[in-house]
């Protein structure tokens, strides 16, 4: 037996589990927001064309608009000045969006302080414990911030949401073999990040190393600490520098 069929029969069979990492997209999926005078991304939005009516007496369809970074989302190394030179989001290689994941979980942290900041030393600790951070692969950073992202004041939290530190965001881009960060946050930096130094670290640090980010995942409580597998799907948009994406995990149950 080939390694697919073996693979789509443990699918069927529920002993690789698919694990869907997607919040859903609609209107009320929460977006960052910029203060006066930077430029703010769309909410998602769909325009119908027809519905089964003179516009289309067989046939549903509707237009959308959205920003690139919009609800789940890949952000790719374009999409800061760091990494102006580097992948636009529809250059980023196929095969470097299947790729194995490691979950970090902080959310216990994060009750009591929202704006918890992730530290080399406990990347260090967990690597102690569950072994290096996997080559080409993804660090899924849990917060238990996926559990508001129904609510866009309790997900934006007026700013205060967690993070990684500046020391520890240049450490992961540079001294780690990582392809790239998973949030379950709005996006993959700290609420407070536009304070830091330098500002937003991790889109600093990691899309100026070629590396990728991840944004807004859910059920992250629902992998194991090591052994999943990503597949990380964002549009081919020629020239953009992210993309809504459906993000989903293989687990071996
Ligand atoms: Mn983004």
């Amino acid at each position: 037996m080939s390694l697919l069929h073996d693979l789509v029969e443990a699918v069927a069979a529920g002993s690789v589990e698919v694990v869907d990492l997607t919040a859903p997209l609609s209107g009320d999926t929460p977006i960052l927001r910029l203060p006066e005078p930077f430029g703010n991304t769309w909410r998602f939005q769909t325009e119908e064309i027809s519905r089964y009516d003179e516009r289309g007496p067989g046939w549903y369809w509707n237009n959308f608009r959205s920003g690139e970074h919009t609800g789940t989302h890949f952000d790719a190394p374009i999409h800061w000045v760091t990494g102006r030179d580097g992948e636009d989001v529809a250059q980023v290689p196929a095969r470097k969006l299947i790729a194995p994941a490691v979950v970090l979980d902080r959310s216990a942290q994060t009750v009591d302080n929202p704006g918890y900041l992730l530290e080399i030393d406990d990347v260090k600790a967990w690597e102690a414990e569950h072994g290096p951070l996997p080559a080409g692969g993804w660090l899924l950073y849990r917060t238990g911030w996926d559990a508001r992202g129904d609510d866009d004041d309790a997900y934006l939290n007026a700013g205060n949401t967690p993070g990684i530190s500046p020391e520890c965001a240049k450490w992961l881009a540079t001294e780690t073999p990582i392809a790239g960060l998973g949030v379950e946050t709005v996006g993959t930096d700290a609420g407070a990040a536009h304070s830091f130094d330098p500002p937003f670290p991790c889109h600093s640090f990691l899309l100026g190393a070629g590396k990728y980010g991840l944004t807004q995942l859910r059920n992250l409580d629902r992998l194991p600490v090591t052994g999943a597998v990503v597949i990380a799907g964002p549009l081919p948009i020629v020239r953009g520098s992210g993309s809504p994406a459906r993000v989903l995990a293989l687990v071996e149950r």
